[in-house]
Formats: structure tokens, sequence, C-alpha cells
């Protein structure tokens, strides 16, 4: 086991940054997700660390040798891809033991080695059989346990469950988290889904073009977004963007008001006429029913919103709603109890709740 630094790497291919700049340290046996959009270099950085790929300028270490000339050979770590390729005519045993062979390790121990890993990930009645023989599922796990048999110093694993269906992905997903409690080695983990970086990361690194945007715990990264792009990207549904002009007491959207929170006046420089993008999660947004208004309205206060009801998603314990601003094609979305009861074309009030309001530059 080992942990993982990486300073102020740049790799560019002729004229493109693939990546600019990334500095970051994995401490010895955390499990980190890099996450953002396709190509804003995720892979470019995993490959830099298995040696797949040379860095431009920078450095790369592993415990705490700088690796950036060592062939990915002697580096020590084993990578997983989302094509896992298994060789087809080896039966699984012979799959998990491939790599130890390779690197001259007495038989009795990839015997062993082979079994503890094929128990841990629930294969162990398959060990003599061949690929084909096995549900995609199954292929990933011998994947990894490829991966795992070898006990390399770092896993690297670059979306890994993106070729599974949603049910087996959820399970894989639960099943690698718990894993990595069990081996305890130092893990990064690639992914474009929010979900998988939430729910798996010690920590969370996002990037955005190459550049890093957020080092985070995830509930810290979801809590408190540096940006709009971390604040859109993590959270499903995702956060509501809405344009906004500063007019003191509050900002203009369209032609409604929207009442500025104290905080934001006490901490934030804005000056009158500036636009500002403001986001806000659906789930602080509140349909007030109408024959509730009345009684409501001291605690509405200024968060109070006209909105056009445009689409309808039960999703069970909740509906989610998709509402415009009236007037407006301003789209927003907003989470309400699974049995309300409203219908497209309602012109509906909905309350913001102004102590989780984001201001963000409208860049
Ligand atoms: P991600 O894994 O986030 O989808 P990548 O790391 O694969 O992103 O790619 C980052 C950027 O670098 C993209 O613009 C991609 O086109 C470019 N890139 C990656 N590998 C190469 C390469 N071998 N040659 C040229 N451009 C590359």
């Amino acid at each position: 086991m080992a942990k993982v630094k990486l300073i102020e790497v740049t790799r560019k291919f002729n004229n493109v940054t693939a990546i600019e700049d990334i500095t970051f340290e994995v401490p010895d046996g955390e499990f980190w997700v890099l996450v953002g959009p396709s190509g804003c270099g995720k892979s470019t950085i995993l490959r830099t660390i298995a040696g797949l790929e040379s860095v431009t300028s920078g450095a790369v270490y592993i415990g705490d040798d700088l690796v950036n000339h060592l062939p990915p050979r002697q580096r020590d770590v084993a990578m997983v891809f989302q094509n896992y390729a298994l060789y087809p005519h080896k039966t699984v045993a012979e799959n998990l033991a491939f790599g130890l062979q390779m690197r001259k390790v007495a038989s009795t121990t990839i015997r062993e080695r082979v079994e503890k890993v094929a128990r841990s990930l629930d294969i162990f009645h398959l060990l003599d059989r061949k690929p084909k023989q096995l549900s995609g599922g199954q292929q990933q796990r011998v994947a990894l346990g490829r991966a795992i048999a070898r006990e390399p110093k770092v896993f690297l694993l670059d979306e890994p469950l993106s070729n599974l269906d949603a049910q087996l992905r959820d399970d894989t997903r639960a099943e690698l988290k718990q894993l990595h409690q069990k081996v305890g080695v130092t893990t990064i983990y690639v992914t474009h889904d929010q979900i998988e970086a939430m729910t798996l990361a010690d920590k969370i690194i996002v990037l955005n073009r190459g550049i890093i945007q957020q080092i985070g715990e995830p509930q810290e990264i979801y809590a408190r977004p540096n940006n709009k792009m971390v604040a859109t990207f993590l959270g499903n549904p995702p956060m509501n963007i809405l344009p906004g002009i500063y007019v003191g007491d509050g900002f203009k959207i369209g032609e409604q008001i929207l009442g500025c929170p104290s905080f934001v006046r006490d901490t934030l420089k804005l000056t009158q006429g500036q636009g500002l993008d403001l986001g806000i999660r659906p789930e602080y947004i509140e349909v007030i029913e109408p024959q509730r208004r009345r009684e409501r309205r001291e605690e509405i206060g200024g968060g109070e919103l006209f909105v056009d009801v445009k689409v309808i998603e039960p999703l069970g314990r909740e509906t989610l709603v998709r509402v415009s601003l009236s007037g407006l094609d301003l789209q927003m979305e907003v989470l309400t109890p699974g049995n309300w009861r409203g219908r497209v074309g309602d012109r509906i009030s909905v309350q913001l709740d102004l102590n989780h309001l984001f201001i963000f530059d409208p860049v």
C-alpha cells in the first residue's frame, strides 16, 4: 500500500492540454474518485499514474518514490478498465493467477491468493469456468480479482462499472465499497457518474476541462460547491440556476423579486444592477398550496416565486415537478411529496428556502 501524489502535473497532446497543473495527494489506504464530464482529463490522470502516459511537466510519486520515468510494470499499480479484457481461453482460476505467474510468484502462494480473492469476491464456485460462461457482473469481478490478487500498492479503476446494467451496477458498487474496506488498498476511481462518486469516495476530485475545480469529502462538496460547474454537476436532480439582477433588497428575476438573505448581503459585496446566477437545490423549494398561502405569508417572506407547471414526474416517495418562471423560459425542478395533486398548466407559488441560496458569477 502507498500514498499517491501528483505535483503540478500537465499533459499536452500537441496543442491540446488534456490536464493542467494537477496537484493532489491520496493518503495511504484511501478511496478517491475523479469525477467530471467526458473529456475533462480523468483517464489521462489515471494513465499518468499507471505510467501508460508520460507527463509533459510535473511529478508523480507512488509512496515516496518519484515514478515519472518508471515503466508501468515497475510501478506496482493495478488498473481495471471498463472493458475488462479477460483471457478467453483461460479459466477464471488461470485468469486470476496469470499476473502472479508473470511475476514468478511461487505456485503455492499463487494458489492461496487465488482462493482467497475468489472467496472474497464470491467467485470461488466459478474458478473452473471460462469467461464466456460468466455474466457481465461475474466477468467484472474476475477482472477486479485479477487486480487484487497481485496485491499492488495502488488500484486504478477507470469506469469499471459502466458496462453493467443498472441493477448490477448498484450491487457491484456496494460490493466495491465493502471490498475496499476489507482490503484497504489505496484506490483512485474514475467515473462521470456523480452517484458513484458521492457513494464511493472518501474524497472527490471534481475536474473540468483538465483543471481541478474542487477537492473534498462528498458532503462537503455537495454543501459548499466552489463554483457553478461543481454545484450543477453533483446532485440529482441537479441544482437549479436562475439568472438574476441584484436590486438592493432582492434579486430581480424576470418581473419577480426574490428576497436577498442577510448572510448574502453581509458577506458578498454586491453592487446594484449586478448580474448574478442564483443556485437552489430542488429539495429546498416547497410548493405552497393556495389555501395555505395566506396563513403562511409571514414565513414565506421574500422566498416566493410564481411558476407554471410544465412536467410532473412521479418518483414514488416524491414527485419531481418541472416548472418555468411565469412568463419566462426559465426552467426549475422542485421536489414535492409523492401524493402531490397539481396538474400541468397550473400556475402555482413556490417558496425557496433562502438560507440555502447560492450566488455564482454568471460565467
Ligand atoms: P476523460 O477520461 O475525462 O473522458 P481524457 O483524459 O480521455 O478525458 O481526455 C482529456 C482530453 O485529452 C480530451 O480532450 C481528449 O481528446 C484528449 N486526449 C486524450 N488522449 C489523447 C491522445 N492520445 N491524443 C490526443 N488527445 C488526447
